[in-house]
């Protein structure tokens, strides 16, 4: 009907009936409600119809805003159903802009009965690393699956709790690692396993950005740690897919601080070195005080190296053929997201699954070890 599709129409019609001066606003306003609930409920409708499972996502920060609800407008398997959020007027925002029925909107005081909601399969815990584990938990006792962002927890004893609490709720667990799914690194990864320049002997990696004063990521109660919590994940995750192993042991060096006033408890730079099983040794460095991204894998006869490594777009990579690799037209978000709802509609394991966050939380506690320390720290498997 014309009336709920065009504002400028609908006035004329309300003028049509003689409905004019003070009761005017009243009636658009009711009228505005009544369209977004008709238009959210035809979309969840049409989202049910084609069997995609519903996410709500949790904390409506930078990454939920710029990346991942924006992915879920691409995404062929699930959709964005619902938000929760300590924030009224995003509350409203998203609502419109999104299309989110009122019903699907939670604060974190009323989060919990969600639970008694049927339209939300998958909570995706987008919030200050710190809160991971308790949301993740709360998520899954209300009987739903689980996508938490990296690092998965801050300890892994708070990854063996999340991933306990999923198991007893037989729902999957699953991180945010992103760069599964990104074709590049999948190239990378590619070229490593089929050995197309002959065997590793070598991989270097960074991720540095530069940061604010004052921010949650800059403190250890929230963030865990600095920039390797945050960005040395990236590397030590790399090491990981290009080998296809855990290393078996960690060195790491940290450098003298640059700004007391703004690196107050976490470390600013961190070098650590990871010792794979198969004798390679992948070198990396993490910064929040430089701008560097870079992955490169050094074979027997030849190299091959993406420069930057691991941006959402726009990263870029060469061989030492002077092969170029470039792609377009992807989200690595929607790639991620879509896998783990095919994950949950065809009962099969997970690509990313809780597990991997928890091993890596053992290998970043290595690397905390063994730069405070300053000695090779072992990492047992397991
Ligand atoms: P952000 O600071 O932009 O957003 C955090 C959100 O949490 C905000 O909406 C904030 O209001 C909310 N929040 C609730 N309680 C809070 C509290 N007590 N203190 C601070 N914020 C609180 O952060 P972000 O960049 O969106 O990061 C969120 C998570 O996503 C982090 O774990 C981060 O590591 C991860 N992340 C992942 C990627 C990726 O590529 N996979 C990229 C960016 C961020």
């Amino acid at each position: 009907m014309f009336f709920y599709h065009n504002t400028q129409s609908r006035r004329k019609f309300l003028a049509k009936l003689g409905i004019t001066g003070l009761s005017l606003p009243f009636l658009l306003s009711q009228c505005d409600s009544e369209n977004e609930k008709n238009k959210s409920q035809d979309q969840a409708n049409k989202n049910k119809r084609e069997g995609k499972l519903a996410i709500a996502l949790v904390g409506l920060g930078n990454y939920a805003t710029t990346q991942l609800a924006p992915a879920l407008l691409r995404t062929e398997h699930c959709y964005l159903a619902g938000i929760v959020t300590g924030t009224p007027s995003k509350a409203e925002e998203w609502k419109k802009k999104y299309l989110i029925p009122e019903k699907n909107i939670y604060n974190y005081g009323n989060f919990d009965s969600i639970k008694d909601n049927p339209d939300i399969d998958i909570v995706y815990v987008v919030l200050p690393n710190n809160m991971h584990p308790e949301y993740t938990i709360r998520a899954a006792q209300a009987g739903k699956h689980v996508i938490c962002e990296k690092p998965m927890a801050i300890s892994v004893e708070e990854c063996d709790k999340m991933i306990a609490a999923c198991k007893k709720a037989g729902k999957l667990l699953s991180v945010g690692y992103r760069l599964h799914f990104d074709p590049y690194n999948l190239e990378m990864i590619r070229l490593a396993k089929e050995k197309v320049y002959g065997d590793l002997v070598n991989l270097r990696s960074a991720f540095s950005i530069t940061t604010e004063k004052g921010i949650w990521r800059l403190d250890k109660k929230m963030a865990g740690g600095g920039p390797m919590m945050d960005v040395g994940i990236y590397c030590l995750q790399a090491v990981c897919y290009m080998t296809g192993m855990e290393p078996i042991a960690v060195t790491a060096q940290t450098f003298p601080i640059s700004d007391r006033s703004k690196f107050i408890d976490v470390e600013e730079t961190v070098n650590f070195q990871m010792e794979m099983p198969n004798g390679i040794i992948g070198e990396c460095r993490a910064s929040y005080s430089e701008e560097d991204c870079f992955l490169r894998a050094d074979s027997e006869r030849g190299w091959f190296e993406l420069r930057p490594s691991f941006y959402y777009v726009d990263n870029a990579g060469i061989t030492s053929d002077n092969k170029t690799i470039k792609y377009s037209g992807f989200s690595q978000q929607a790639k991620q997201m879509d896998a783990f709802a095919l994950s949950i509609k065809n009962k099969t394991p997970g690509i990313v699954p809780g597990e991997m966050g928890r091993r890596d939380l053992k290998i970043i506690e290595a690397v905390y070890e063994a730069m405070q320390t300053g000695k090779r720290v072992t990492i047992a498997k397991g």
